[in-house]
């Protein structure tokens, strides 16, 4: 159907493959033994008349895919399941939904026996465009995002677009959000047509495809020479140091990716005010981000809250905010922003305009 995307790793090599006949995939991963842990979500929609409903409990464990549940207890729960049924060092485990079900799984397959191998079925827009490469594992610790995590690659992804269609308009628009952030980065030519041709992109699934394949395009180059975060990568943190603290300071009510869309808006308008952008590209870049954006009323936010998850987060060095600003589109910036008075009523004339 498409050509496979191969990513390079210190760890392993791996592919993505894209398909539009996942059962039959998922019956020979059945066939030769695989431990499945599925979205509970993706399990009622697609798999009740598919699979053998035997299997539950035995080989087929579901999650709840909510940000609450993306901790060390959920791994746990599962390890505890996975090992009463036989797990086994070279037993293979199938990932099946969106990034939290992913970020679950890998932190599991990673510190089981010191590793087993995993193959991810993304069922997300965002875990198809960005999530399903990189090799992260990111785990939800005291109300703070992420804070614990392994790296560890899955051994194969497939990818089936046909999940996407039954997504709400608020998971869409949380994987635009991602995929912006990486044509952001590297100033992609879609760009734009992702904003202009929105309807038309998610009718036709070849031009769909196109899309999906940009970012994790982007992302592949800048993974294979930085997998561990030390020069380029960090500037795919755009969007996310702000956007991990409004959904923690939002219980998760507002998705990551739209979480992101506006934390690269508030970076942009930082970046406006310190100069670093001009003006009218911070409102021409808003025109595309905003109609992204959560229905949320920002100037409920209590600021100080809000600098105080920032404060906590984990890239930060000493004091100062750890942060993606911008000098345009392609030109990010990695910046440590002092938190001081000034700066932290910046933030709140943002979110007060908002
Ligand atoms: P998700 O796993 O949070 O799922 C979102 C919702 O969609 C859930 O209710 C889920 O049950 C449902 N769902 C999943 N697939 C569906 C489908 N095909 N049809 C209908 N409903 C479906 O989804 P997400 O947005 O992919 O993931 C967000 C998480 O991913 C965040 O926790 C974020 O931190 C993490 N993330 C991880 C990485 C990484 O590299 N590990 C990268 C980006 C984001
Ligand atoms: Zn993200």
């Amino acid at each position: 159907m498409f050509d496979a995307i191969r990513i390079k790793s210190s760890q392993k090599d791996y592919e993505v493959l894209f398909t539009e006949s996942i059962f039959d995939i998922l019956e020979g991963l059945i066939q030769e033994g695989a431990f499945l842990v599925v979205d509970s979500k993706i399990h009622s929609i697609y798999f009740k008349n598919r699979i053998a409903p035997g299997i539950l409990g035995k080989k087929l464990f579901l999650i709840n895919a909510e940000e609450k549940n993306k901790n060390i207890e959920s791994s746990q729960k599962l390890i505890e399941s996975l090992v009463a049924n036989g797990v086994k060092r070279n037993s293979k485990i199938v990932s099946v939904g969106g990034g939290i079900t992913q970020d679950i799984v890998c932190f599991t397959a990673s510190i089981l026996f010191r590793g087993v191998p995993w193959i991810f079925i993304p069922t997300t827009l965002l875990a198809q465009a960005d999530s399903c490469i990189g090799g992260k594992s990111s785990i939800n610790f005291q109300n703070i995002k992420n804070l614990i995590g392994t790296f560890y690659p899955p051994d194969k992804i497939y990818i089936d677009p046909t999940f996407l269609n039954s997504l709400t308009e608020d998971d869409i628009k949380s994987g635009i959000g991602e995929m912006y952030h990486y044509y952001l980065h590297s100033a992609s030519a879609l760009t734009k047509d992702l904003h202009l041709k929105r309807s038309e992109v998610f009718s036709n699934r070849t031009a769909l495809v196109k899309f999906i394949r940009e970012s994790l395009s982007i992302k592949k180059r800048i993974i294979e020479i930085d997998e561990f975060d030390c020069g380029e990568r960090r500037k795919f943190n755009y969007g996310h140091t702000f956007g991990h603290a409004i959904e923690a300071l939002t219980n998760y009510e507002i998705n990551h990716g739209q979480a992101v869309t506006v934390g690269m808006d508030l970076a942009n308008f930082l970046s406006s005010k310190l100069g670093l952008m001009s003006e009218k590209e911070y409102q021409s870049l808003k025109i595309l981000l905003k109609a992204n954006f959560p229905d949320f009323r920002f100037s409920d936010f209590s600021i100080n809250e809000y600098c105080n998850l920032l404060q906590k987060d984990k890239k930060n060095v000493n004091s100062n905010l750890a942060c993606i600003l911008s000098k345009g589109i392609g030109k990010l910036e990695v910046y440590e922003l002092e938190l001081n008075s000034k700066n932290r009523d910046l933030i709140s004339d943002y979110f007060a305009i908002e």
